[in-house]
C-alpha cells in the first residue's frame, strides 16, 4: 500500500489523481490533500479518503473548513499556506508526493519532500524548466526518484526501463499542434477564446494557452533533457495530430521505440504512482485500426517562436530556462486577461530574456530571484509598451 500526498487536489490534474487513487483502493492510500481555494471540491474529497492531513491557501479558509471537519466527525489535521504545503509534503507516513502546484509555491514544496526522502510524482514543468538540475541533484542526494506524469515524459520514461542513457541517440517529443498548428491567417488575430479551444486535450487555460503557442513543447524539451539527462540538441519535436504515440525514444542501433495509447492523462498518472508495476485500469484500449492513421510532422519554428525561446534558454542554461518560464506565464495571464496580443506572448518573452544579465559566476540555484526578477520586467514590459 502506498501513501501518496496530493499537492493541489483540486485542479484539472488533482481531480484525475483523484479519480485514479478512488480507483486503486487496495493500492494507493489518499494520506494527504492540499487545495488552494477550491474548498468545495476539497471537502468531497476529504469525505471520500478521510485523510490524516489537508492544507488550504489562506488561514480563513482553514478555520471554516477546520469547524466543517469537526461537525462531520472527520478527523482530519488542517493547515494553510506555504507551511501547511510543507507540512503534508513531509508527512512521516507519506511515501509519494504527488505534485501539481504551479509556480514557486510549487517548487518550494517539491524541495521540501525530497529532503525529506519521498518520491515525488511530477505534474508540474514549470519547476523542472526553473530549477531542473538542482531538482534532479537533490532528489540523487536524497536517494529518491522523480517521476514524471506529464504524458510524454511518461511515454519516454516507459520507453527507457531497462535501457543504458548513453545509446539514446535521441528523444522524439509528440505534440499534438495545439488548434493552429496548421492555421494561416494572422496570428495576433487569434482571439482567448478560440486558443483555449484545444482539440485533443482538456487541461487548465494556463497549459491550454501553452499549447496553443507551443511554449508547452518548449517547457516539455527542457523538462525532458533535465529528466532524461540528454542534451536539448538531442530532443527533437515532432507535431503527431492524433496524440496517440506520446512520445518516442531512438537508440542507436536505430531501434525507436514509442509508448502509445489512448490521450488520457489517468494513465500516466496511474504508472507514476504504481510503477514498476502494470496495473489494471479504467482506461479504454486503443484500436488502432479505427484509428487508421498516425502522422507525424516537424513543427514550423518561425510560425511558434516559443520553441525558439525555449532552445536558446536551454543552451543558455543557468536561470535562463527561469526567467523565459516567468516572464511567459505573466505574458499569457495577460492574454488570458485581453490585455495583449496573442503574438505578443513570445515579443514578451524574448525581450524579457534580452533584458536579463546573468554572469558567469550565476548559478542556475538563483532560480527564485531570476524569477522574481522576470515577473516584474515582463509586468512593466506589457504597461509600457504591449498593453491594448
Ligand atoms: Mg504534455
Amino acid at each position: 500500500m502506498k501513501k501518496i500526498a496530493i499537492l493541489g487536489s483540486s485542479g484539472s490534474i488533482g481531480k484525475q489523481a483523484i479519480d485514479v487513487a478512488s480507483k486503486m483502493k487496495e493500492d494507493i492510500c489518499v494520506e494527504a490533500l492540499a487545495a488552494g481555494s477550491n474548498v468545495k471540491v476539497l471537502k468531497a474529497q476529504i469525505k471520500k479518503f478521510k485523510p490524516s492531513a489537508a492544507s488550504v491557501a489562506n488561514d480563513s479558509d482553514a478555520k471554516e473548513l477546520k469547524k466543517w471537519c469537526v461537525s462531520n466527525k472527520i478527523k482530519t489535521n488542517v493547515y494553510s499556506g506555504q507551511s501547511g504545503l510543507e507540512k503534508l509534503a513531509t508527512m512521516p507516513k507519506v511515501d509519494m508526493v504527488l505534485a501539481t502546484l504551479v509556480g514557486s509555491v510549487g517548487l518550494k514544496s517539491i524541495i521540501a519532500a525530497i529532503k525529506a526522502k519521498k518520491d515525488v510524482a511530477l505534474a508540474n514543468k514549470e519547476s523542472l524548466v526553473m530549477a531542473g538540475d538542482y531538482i534532479m541533484k537533490l532528489a540523487e542526494e536524497n536517494g529518491v526518484s522523480v517521476l514524471p506524469v506529464d504524458s510524454e515524459h511518461s511515454a519516454i520514461f516507459q520507453c527507457c526501463v531497462g535501457e543504458r542513457k548513453d545509446r539514446i541517440r535521441k528523444i522524439i517529443l509528440t505534440a499534438s499542434g495545439g488548434p493552429f498548428y496548421k492555421y494561416d491567417g494572422d496570428f495576433s488575430k487569434i482571439t482567448v477564446e478560440r486558443a483555449l479551444a484545444h482539440p485533443s486535450w482538456k487541461m487548465g487555460k494556463k497549459i491550454t494557452i501553452d499549447s496553443a503557442t507551443l511554449m508547452n513543447k518548449g517547457l516539455e524539451a527542457i523538462e525532458a533533457s533535465v529528466l532524461f539527462g540528454v542534451p536539448i540538441d538531442k530532443v527533437e519535436i515532432l507535431i503527431h495530430p492524433q496524440s496517440i504515440a506520446h512520445s518516442m525514444v531512438e537508440y542507436v542501433d536505430g531501434s525507436v521505440i514509442a509508448q502509445l495509447s489512448k490521450p488520457d492523462m489517468r494513465l500516466p498518472i496511474q504508472y507514476a504512482l504504481t510503477r514498476p508495476e502494470r496495473l489494471k485500469s479504467n482506461i479504454k484500449f486503443l484500436n488502432l485500426a479505427e484509428i487508421g492513421k498516425l502522422e507525424f510532422y516537424k513543427p514550423d519554428f518561425n510560425k511558434f517562436p516559443c520553441l525558439k525561446l525555449a532552445y536558446w534558454a536551454a543552451k543558455k542554461g543557468r536561470a535562463f530556462p527561469a526567467v523565459m518560464n516567468a516572464s511567459n506565464e505573466i505574458a499569457v495571464k495577460s492574454f488570458l486577461d485581453k490585455k495583449i496580443n496573442f503574438t505578443d506572448i513570445a515579443k514578451i518573452v524574448e525581450k524579457t530574456m534580452k533584458a536579463r544579465k546573468i554572469s558567469k559566476n550565476t548559478l542556475s540555484e538563483d532560480f527564485f530571484e531570476s524569477d522574481s526578477w522576470a515577473r516584474t520586467y515582463a509586468r512593466n514590459l506589457i504597461e509600457k509598451e504591449f498593453k491594448l
